[in-house]
């Protein structure tokens, strides 16, 4: 059959970042597209993901600039407390506000809601809420599902809530333990800590953060501690019973705590369930992603995948730029574009604890492996905002430079505003920028973003 022959030249089953980026995209280059998605448009990001979280965090902020605003001599009437039907029903308006704009914006698409259930390489079937089942062909198919949480089995695994529920519980949680030492579990432990609650973070392993650089997980974790955290490392959930009071958690370490919430922010698996995969012989990973080459073609020509589904990194901006790489590469790239290989190099990144974190490039020890030759250049220091404040909060910057190229091929900041400054110090990293044009850089003073351009003394070698 030739696209033609087909109800769509390509059906995209998942309305989140990745979906309708690609939906958006093909539409705009002429093609015939269609979508179908069962939950609210955006998918993770938009509604329980990066926005609600991101809108939290600025709300935990506000309790620290009441508290910093003190040393600047403000004087605030009482302890600001914190109306939490009020912070959720703000939240809840965005988002639906963003949920019409992703519906806008798939005008020229025809959008199906409803699972998708692929009945072969060109055929999906969807089934509408009513019960009501929708055939259609297409050339292609293509999956962007996105992921879903996951809880590992302990006894009482039931009563633990994920990053699903946590903006929208009923009530505030006074205490709340958080398991997991990841992106989710760190952020959502620094934001309700930021909020007023009493929060635990128990990590299993030695040190959070695992895959950022050792300097930067142990500044960070002790900045978290600082603003009132408690972190049990080596630690666990074993089981979790109800009590009249809220949850009894028994944990690894042999410590038993009370909490009103547990969130498992112990990982994200790849949402591939009921889609018809197995049956049509659809090759996974063993952590149950979809194989895709560098096309984003599973083995099965007609099916490709993009974005959480596929787990390669599980950010909203990889999958928007799998969709663009792939979108080009189906349906032709812009006038003066030439088609791409997505290049998962110098993918900068951020963690929403606060203070954040922003990274990009290698950590110390990805850097030092295979005994490349390397500068690292560290600068650890109050913020000149705290000067005043009496926070003990301290920022930690640093660079990594490979020794014979010059290039600086490591960046890494814990500290106010890490985000924004790192997403422009990408830009240079991304162009191969060498210390010696950092050094030729002239700072924006004052500013902390300016260490990075003024960093003249070797740390280590
Ligand atoms: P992560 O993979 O980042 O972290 C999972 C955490 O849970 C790790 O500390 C891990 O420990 C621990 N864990 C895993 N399995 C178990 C288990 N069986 N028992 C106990 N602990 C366990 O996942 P998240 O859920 O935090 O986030 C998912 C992804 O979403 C991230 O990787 C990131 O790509 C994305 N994300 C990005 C954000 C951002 O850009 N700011 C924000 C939020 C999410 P260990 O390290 O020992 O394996």
């Amino acid at each position: 059959m030739s696209g033609t022959s087909f109800d769509f030249e390509l059906f995209i089953i998942g309305g989140g970042s990745g979906g309708v980026r690609a939906a958006r995209m093909a539409a705009a280059r002429g093609a015939r597209v269609a979508l179908a998605g069962f939950a609210r448009m955006g998918g993770t990001c938009v509604n329980v993901g990066c926005i609600p979280k991101k809108l939290y965090s600025y709300a935990a902020h506000f309790g620290e600039g009441f508290a910093d605003a003190r040393g600047y001599g403000w004087r605030l009437p009482a302890a600001p407390t914190l109306d939490w039907e009020a912070l959720k029903a703000a939240r809840a308006g965005e988002i639906s506000r963003l949920n019409g704009v992703y519906e806008g914006l798939m005008a020229g698409v025809a959008c199906f809601n409803g699972r998708a259930l692929l009945l072969d390489a060109h055929t999906v079937e969807i089934t509408a809420a009513d019960g009501s089942i929708t055939r259609t062909s297409a050339e292609r198919i293509l999956i962007a599902t996105g992921g879903t949480p996951f809880v590992p089995d302990f006894e009482g695994r039931e009563l633990a809530i994920t990053s699903n529920e946590i903006f929208d519980l009923p009530t505030f949680p006074r205490r709340l333990l958080v398991a997991g030492g990841g992106y989710i579990g760190c952020e959502m432990a620094s934001i309700f800590n930021g909020l007023g609650a009493q929060v635990t973070l128990a990590y299993r392993g030695e040190q959070i953060l695992r895959g950022f650089d050792d300097e930067i997980r142990a500044h960070i974790a002790a900045q978290m501690q600082g603003h009132g955290v408690t972190i049990r490392l080596h630690s666990d959930i074993t089981h979790i019973t109800r009590t009249n009071g809220g949850l009894l958690v028994q944990l690894s370490d042999g410590e038993s705590l009370e909490a009103d919430a547990v969130l498992s922010a112990t990982g994200r698996r790849p949402n591939i369930d009921g889609l018809g995969l197995e049956q049509l012989g659809v090759k996974l990973s063993k952590s149950g992603a979809i194989d895709v080459d560098e096309h984003f073609q599973s083995n099965i020509p007609s099916i490709y995948a993009i974005g959480d589904v596929v787990g390669r990194k599980a950010l909203t901006p990889v999958a928007l730029a799998e969709a663009m790489t792939l979108v080009d590469e189906l349906f032709g790239a812009p006038e003066g574009k030439a088609p791409r290989v997505m290049d998962y190099d110098n993918i900068p990144s951020a963690v929403f604890t606060h203070p954040p974190i922003g990274t990009v490039g290698l950590t110390e020890a990805q850097a030092r492996a295979g005994g490349r030759a390397i500068r690292v250049y560290v600068s650890e220091f109050r913020p000149l905002l705290h000067t005043l404040t009496g926070s003990g909060e301290r920022s930690l910057m640093k660079l990594i430079v490979d020794d014979a190229s010059d290039r600086v091929i490591g960046l890494h900041m814990a500290g106010a505003d890490a985000a924004e400054i790192t997403q422009g110090f990408a830009v240079a990293m991304q162009t191969g920028a060498t210390k010696a044009q950092f050094d030729a850089t002239i700072g924006i003073h004052p500013s902390s973003a300016e260490e990075f351009v003024t960093m003249r003394e070797v740390t280590r070698r």
